[in-house]
């Protein structure tokens, strides 16, 4: 596709123009793309393994993990599912709504636009197109300039298993995303930073489109001193493949830091050292199972943060960088200053602050005196800090003695709570988003109530409220005159 805006402009009249002909609303049209999608995904595996590979460093294994696998399972639910989705629903009257019925038919929004980060580049492109398209929409996708092994072959290879008149891939970067943005659009599906997202949500205020925001923030996990060492192993294993086994902690849901209570630290630092050999390897860089950074500045960005005095100073595990092969080693701090970048920035890299305190109750007060995460995972049995955790705290997920794992589970809406964005997706969340459900009610000619019509008097204000009260035997007695009500007409 041209990136001329007349092109761009052209580009989109046409789409505008066949979901006006109605094909991607049939059934069958959802399906095909549906299809497409999942031969897309088996037939080009290899390729994108490589692609992933190529642009991140990500281990076949993990590729398979957390992109292919993942999105294999969403589109076999949503093929399962797509007419159980599309079917109306019908919606409960009270029986005072004599002969009347009522449904929710959802449909299709019209021409959406999905802008995709690069750490899930096939992820975070193709869960929204998944739902989009089993929605009935058109789509324009643009992935992430970052990525660009990724960009490219969902540029020149998706479209040849698509209906290339109803989606369309745009590669490139912020000029072509701003460029994008200035079109009318009937939905934005966004995934990325906050900074970007001000301004997804500017151009989207332009003309009232309604927006979507996948965006980050700072996911902390607690651990309590569990008694059991059986289950401090397991959690120290389920942290670490979450932190550095998840594109090296470069995922919006990975564990930024972690609160521990004092006389706890030094056992899970140790844990942690034992079980990153077990995992990673003597030499984690050689033996290549864990994701490389995805670019020299974010590398730079990850660095500066280490190169801070103070924060040097707390490296207690790994802290080795490899600037040519962009691979920081497996790290974990021990009690870096609250003040610095580290613990006020969203790490997004394998760097692991712990943070002591002196008890692990107060987690609740830490987490709470900074922004709602997306994600907070509690390695606790304790159950009356799970139930305070539970309603004293707010963010998009809550986890307790695991981490990641809600990211996959289609029942799991995905989506963030105040600063992390808005809006959830993920199995038939994603299929409402990009639905419109639309309110039908019905009704027959035969049934009416006259105190609905002027002239207006006391005994119809009466009956309006016990009406609304769905007060029946108030509803009689008022028409016998055997009830009154307190209200008067003056
Ligand atoms: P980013 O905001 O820099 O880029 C995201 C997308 O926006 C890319 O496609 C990029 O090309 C595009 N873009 C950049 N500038 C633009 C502009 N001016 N106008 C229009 N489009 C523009 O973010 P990123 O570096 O890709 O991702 C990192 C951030 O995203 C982190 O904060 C991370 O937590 C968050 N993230 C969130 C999720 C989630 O699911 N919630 C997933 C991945 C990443």
């Amino acid at each position: 596709m041209e990136r001329s805006v007349e092109a761009l402009e052209r580009d989109l009249k046409s789409v505008r123009k066949y979901y006006g002909s109605g094909k991607t609303k049939d059934a069958s049209w959802r399906e095909s793309q549906l299809k497409g999608l999942q031969n897309f995904i088996v037939e080009r595996e290899e390729e994108i393994v490589r692609a992933l590979k190529h642009d991140l460093g990500k281990h076949y294994v993990e590729a398979f993990r957390d992109e292919v696998g993942t999105l294999m399972k969403t589109l076999n639910l949503a093929t399962k599912s797509l007419k159980k989705w599309m079917a109306a629903k019908e919606a409960k009257l009270p029986q005072i709504a004599l002969l009347s019925s009522a449904e929710l038919v959802p449909e299709p929004l019209g021409l959406v636009l999905i802008i995709s980060s690069w750490n899930f580049p096939f992820g975070l492109s193709l869960e929204p197109l998944i739902g989009a398209v089993a929605a009935g929409n058109t789509v324009v996708l643009k992935p992430s300039e970052m990525s660009p092994s990724c960009s490219s072959l969902l540029a020149t290879v998706l479209p040849t298993y698509l209906d290339n008149k109803a989606i369309k891939v745009i590669e490139g970067g912020p000029e072509v995303g701003e460029l994008l943005l200035q079109q009318k659009w009937d939905k934005i599906f966004f995934t990325g930073s906050a900074r970007v997202g001000r301004i997804v949500m500017s151009a989207a205020a332009v003309h009232l489109t309604p927006v979507t925001l996948e965006l980050g923030g700072k996911c902390p996990a607690l651990v309590d001193s569990l008694s059991f060492s059986w289950d401090r192993e397991v959690a120290a294993k389920r942290i670490l493949v979450a932190k550095f086994g998840a594109c090296a902690g470069q995922a919006c849901i990975a564990i930024d830091y972690i609160l521990v209570e004092k006389g706890f630290s030094s056992n899970l630092v140790s844990l942690m050292k034992v079980w990153i050999k077990k995992m990673f390897g003597e030499n984690p860089k050689e033996s290549n199972t864990i994701a490389r950074i995805v670019n020299k500045k974010q590398f730079m960005r990850l660095k500066n943060f280490l190169t801070e005095p103070k924060v040097k100073e707390s490296v207690v595990v790994g802290g080795s960088m490899h600037e040519n092969d962009l691979f920081i080693e497996p790290t974990i701090l021990l009690d870096p200053p609250l003040d610095s970048e580290i613990m006020s920035e969203e790490i997004f890299g394998p760097v692991l602050p712990i943070i002591t305190l002196d008890k692990i109750e107060d987690s609740v007060e830490f987490i709470n005196s900074r922004p709602k995460p997306l994600a907070i995972y509690a390695f606790t049995k304790n159950q009356t800090l799970q139930r305070r955790l539970l309603s004293e705290t707010s963010s998009g997920s809550l986890v307790f003695n695991d981490a990641i794992l809600q990211y996959i589970a289609d029942t799991l809406p995905f989506g963030g709570v105040g600063e992390c964005g808005f809006g959830k997706y993920h199995g038939k969340f994603s299929f409402d988003l990009f639905s419109h459900h639309k309110a039908v009610a019905r009704r027959s000619y035969f049934t009416d109530f006259w105190f609905r019509f002027p002239p207006w008097t006391l005994q119809k204000l009466q009956l309006l409220e016990v009406s609304y009260n769905l007060d029946y035997l108030g509803i009689l007695l008022v028409i016998l005159g055997l009830k009154r009500s307190k209200r008067s007409l003056s």
